[in-house]
């Protein structure tokens, strides 16, 4: 049976990413020494997607309302999560040479 087929999969909610963009964006607003490509901002979702622990949901129309002992761990865990992640793409970045001029 392919699930993909007879489930509905757009109902289920990863919490965990909006919160990852949510600070990210507000990191971007706030600092621009971080090369903003698609490539590395993609990479850094990806990376910090892996470090958080996962906040799937099913309930498309209820507000999101963790536990406060749950918010607060995984606030901590995407600010690591990011910081980290920044140092090793710009470390290692994958976007071309040259990617950010070419976005700006
Ligand atoms: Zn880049």
């Amino acid at each position: 049976m392919d699930i993909r087929r007879h489930y509905n999969l757009e109902l289920l909610r990863n919490r965990g990413l909006e919160l990852v963009l949510d600070r990210m964006g507000a990191l971007m607003d706030a600092r621009h020494d971080f090369c903003t490509c698609e490539q590395c901002i993609l990479d850094l979702i990806a990376y910090s997607l892996n470090q958080v622990t996962p906040l799937y949901s099913t309930s498309l129309l209820e507000p999101f309302k963790p536990n406060p002992e749950l918010a607060r761990r995984v606030g901590l865990e995407i600010e690591l999560a990011l910081e980290e992640g920044l140092k090793r793409i710009a470390r290692h970045p994958n976007h071309e040479e040259g990617g950010d001029e070419s976005r700006t």
